[in-house]
């Protein structure tokens, strides 16, 4: 009865507002779900604009023979653009490329924007394509840190030296400066104490060099040892210790690395091949066939070639009187020629078994005159000592390292 209350006009609007609201879902419903349209144009339009840019590189290192034309063409450069970089090398900075150098090409979506020839961890050179052709020389910041490190012998230097954050390189080289003096298997002793300042380069935060020893002391069974890098305007770089006495010996004692002493220099030995007494004036490593062989010190090669006995040998005259003696090489080294200058630690030849050899090994002589003496007994030389005109630096930089290393200590302790 209600519904007869309403006057006919409201039923008429209610019906008109339901169909307006019937017809806008419509609306609103055939604009949802209108086809997608057909034309490509407006398609690749949206595409474009919605899409984040994509970001790629494609990776080529410069094998020998390979030329840049020959490059750009491999990698699609189009031959315009490739054009356009020869033609705006005015500073020639592309004819520097070399076998070895990274080239990085930089793609955003399908266009290149630039091209990079990693020199190497410092250098390299920029070809920016982004806005017509730039070709520039990068050169990056190093920036050089400086390290301490200390530390306590409890079980072997090694061990000790990696537990306090030594570098497995300065650990090495560490070794290497003071085994000149100090036997790191045999004189090693709990309660010796090492420290260390050293210095490593860094470029944006990437690592760029494994460090070198500025500065370094090894308290050995109660001895004080002190080592300094210095920059000898004669000898280069070298380590001196508080004196300016160069740590350096003058000779290796054992020609090569990885070898052991098979037979001492003994002037009364049964000769394992002969089986009569005959001295042995040398000492003999066992090593495995094709060790290298290097040069005990500074000298001029006086002999290369086959010795009797002593097969493929080569001989060294060094300063002093001195000569060392090389022999049942396998091989020479191709550069070790008679009347050549050789370097303390060029490789000279190769460990074999020519000549008497029951097996692989080196015979070493160190003649002094006409007297041969045992290498391994005979008081080395030292290397040349720092140059005279620059120990006053010398020794104002070493002031600068113990103060350091004091202030250092003191912080550690504090
Ligand atoms: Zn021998």
């Amino acid at each position: 009865m209600i519904g007869f209350k309403k006057s006919p006009i409201k039923i008429v609007l209610g019906l008109f507002f339901v169909s307006i609201i019937f017809i806008i879902l419509l609306y609103v419903d055939s604009v949802i779900n209108k086809p997608v349209p057909i034309e490509e144009i407006s398609i690749t339009e949206d595409f474009n604009k919605s899409l984040p840019k994509v970001k790629n590189t494609l990776f080529h290192e410069v094998k020998k023979g390979d030329s840049l034309s020959v490059i750009f063409e491999e990698k699609e450069i189009p031959l315009n653009t490739a054009y356009k970089i020869f033609n705006f090398d005015e500073n020639n900075l592309l004819s520097s490329i070399k076998p070895g150098d990274k080239m990085e090409f930089n793609y955003v979506n399908e266009d290149i924007v630039n091209i990079e020839i990693i020199k190497d961890k410092i250098n390299s050179i920029l070809i920016d394509l982004s806005d017509g052709v730039s070709i520039q020389k990068l050169e990056k910041k190093i920036q050089n840190i400086k390290s301490f490190k200390k530390g306590i012998i409890s079980s072997s230097f090694y061990q000790d030296a990696l537990k306090v954050g030594m570098p497995d390189s300065i650990i090495m080289d560490f070794a290497y400066i003071f085994g000149w003096d100090i036997d790191f298997i045999f004189d090693v002793r709990k309660g010796d104490q090492f420290s260390v300042i050293f210095e490593t380069d860094y470029s944006e935060g990437e690592q760029i060099s494994s460090g070198d020893i500025i500065f370094a002391e090894f308290i050995n069974k109660g001895e004080r040892f002190i080592v300094q890098r210095f920059f000898d305007d004669i000898q280069g770089k070298q380590y001196f210790d508080e004196n300016g006495n160069n740590v350096r010996k003058a000779f290796l004692r054992a020609p090569l690395d990885f070898a052991y002493i098979s037979s001492h220099f003994n002037p009364n030995r049964m000769h394992p091949i002969l089986h009569k007494i005959k001295a042995h004036n040398g000492v003999d490593y066992a090593a495995k066939r094709n060790t290298p062989v290097q040069a005990s010190g500074d000298g001029i090669i006086s002999f290369v070639g086959e010795k009797g006995g002593y097969g493929r040998t080569v001989e060294i005259k060094h300063g002093g009187n001195i000569k060392t003696l090389y022999a049942h090489l396998e091989r020479f080294n191709s550069r070790a020629k008679v009347g050549s200058k050789v370097k303390q630690g060029e490789i000279i030849g190769y460990v074999g078994d020519s000549g008497w050899a029951t097996g692989p090994h080196l015979h070493f002589e160190f003649w002094q005159g006409r007297k041969r003496t045992d290498p391994v007994k005979v008081k080395l030389p030292s290397a040349k000592p720092i140059n005279k005109n620059q120990l006053e630096s010398f020794e104002n930089t070493l002031s600068l390292n113990l103060k350091e290393l004091n202030e250092y200590n003191s912080k550690q302790n504090g």
